[in-house]
């Protein structure tokens, strides 16, 4: 594994710099000005944020969905910067801007393209956009030409962050048998499938362990984030479905496991905090420091372990099922699932109609080998369009 970024400082164009991980992001460069710069942020609506986040990093290039945002920022910052906005506009930020890493915050489907094209343009993506992976894991193997994914993308995620750390230390991939991806099993673990149907956004919203933007946060209620996770595993450490594991882990204090060959286990521990991953997708292969608050066993006093309820959690069971199907099927159950979350949100379906949905949607499709990013952007409309059609009124 080489480092493609030789330079001491390196340049991060974030993508989502208003959201959760975005944020923590800008707590990184904080922390390591010498270390790290700003090329470019984006936002999608969170306009005065953005303004904030321009005046302390000031980046040259900005993103902002809508015009008259956009306006807001050019009236106070005029030339200075450069903005992009609009349909194409991730896309042309990522194409145009100067930068060392990718580091891809999106929430949702909408992060694909722009995995894609900073890896186009052989630049390293940090990423936290796990549903790049999830519809389009294929598509960035061949856009790779088959080169490993690690070190060209570098996981956010905590689990892959441990899996990673786990295969460096216990002599790569190859000695690796199998991951257990860990999960905190959310808000529901203990409460009677019967109760499922009354749960509430307010209720989902509630996470134990982590704090997240609305839609991870939903999706770890229902456990499909951790469909996703397999899925994400899958492509990043190249692995089979067969030998990837999940294994409910309420403290959320082991990230991940990785079996080796020899019977040998090793796991990556730390606080419930993205500070360390985060930090991690762009010091690689360093470690810098964080100051603060460490992990304290004793006064945890234990870890528990459980299989995953895979009929309380059907979403589970769904999304490693497209999985293995592949092709189309990953784009379909997420499609499914980001318009599903949004109603489940806005109070018009419950909680049980988003696996609901995310079954029928992958009951009736018809999978295809998907590796071109129109092919799987059109099965992503297709699907938003019929979900949304049936179910908004
Ligand atoms: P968030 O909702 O807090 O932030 C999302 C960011 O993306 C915001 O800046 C928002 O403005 C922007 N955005 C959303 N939709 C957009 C669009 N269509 N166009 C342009 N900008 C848009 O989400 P988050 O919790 O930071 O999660 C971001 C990603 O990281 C997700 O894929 C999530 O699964 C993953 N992730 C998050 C965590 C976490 O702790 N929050 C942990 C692991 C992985
Ligand atoms: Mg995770």
């Amino acid at each position: 594994m080489t480092d493609v970024c030789n330079d001491n400082n390196k340049k991060l164009l974030i993508l989502g710099s208003t959201g959760s991980i975005g944020r923590s992001t800008c707590d990184c460069v904080r922390r390591f000005r010498e270390r790290f710069s700003v090329a470019g942020m984006t936002a999608g609506t969170n306009v005065n944020l953005l303004i904030e986040q321009i005046r302390e990093f000031s980046p040259s290039s900005i993103y902002i969905t809508d015009k008259e945002n956009a306006d807001k920022v050019k009236g106070l910052f005029g030339d200075k910067i450069k903005i992009y906005r609009g349909n194409d506009g991730l896309e042309r930020i990522v194409n145009e801007t100067d930068y060392d890493i990718l580091l891809n915050a999106l929430v949702g489907a909408a992060g694909f393209k722009p995995t894609v094209a900073a890896l186009k343009r052989g630049k390293r993506v940090a990423l936290a956009n796990k549903e790049s992976l999830v519809i389009g894991g294929d598509c960035i193997r061949a856009v790779l030409r088959g080169d490993p994914l690690i070190p060209r993308l570098l996981p956010v995620d905590s689990e892959h962050s441990a899996i990673l750390q786990c295969l460096q230390a216990g002599g790569g991939a190859d000695a690796a048998e199998s991951i257990i991806v860990t999960a905190s099993g959310g808000p529901f673990r203990n409460l009677p499938k019967e109760s499922f149907a009354a749960i509430t956004p307010e209720q989902a919203l509630r996470h134990p362990t982590w704090s997240m933007g609305k839609k991870i946060t939903i999706d770890s209620a229902t456990l499909m984030n951790k469909g996703f996770e397999v899925i994400e595993a899958r492509h990043l450490f190249d692995f089979p479905y067969e030998r990837i594991r999940v294994c409910v882990h309420p403290q959320s204090i082991v990230h991940s496991i990785v079996e080796f060959r020899d019977g040998a286990a090793i796991a990556q521990l730390g606080l419930p905090d993205m500070e360390l991953p985060i930090q991690y997708a762009l010091s690689w292969p360093e470690r810098f420091p964080i100051p603060g608050k460490r992990l304290s066993l004793p006064d945890i006093g234990s870890l528990d372990f459980f299989e995953p309820d895979m009929d309380k959690f059907p979403c589970l069971k769904l999304c490693i099922e497209a999985g293995k199907i592949g092709g189309t099927a990953p784009a379909v159950i997420n499609a499914a699932n980001e318009v599903a979350v949004e109603l489940f949100l806005n109070k018009k379906i419950g909680f049980t109609d988003i696996a609901k949905i995310v079954e029928e949607e992958l009951n009736q499709h018809n999978p295809v080998k998907a590796i071109s990013v129109n092919d799987i952007m059109e099965i992503d409309k297709d699907v938003r369009d019929r979900v949304s059609k049936n179910y908004n009124n």
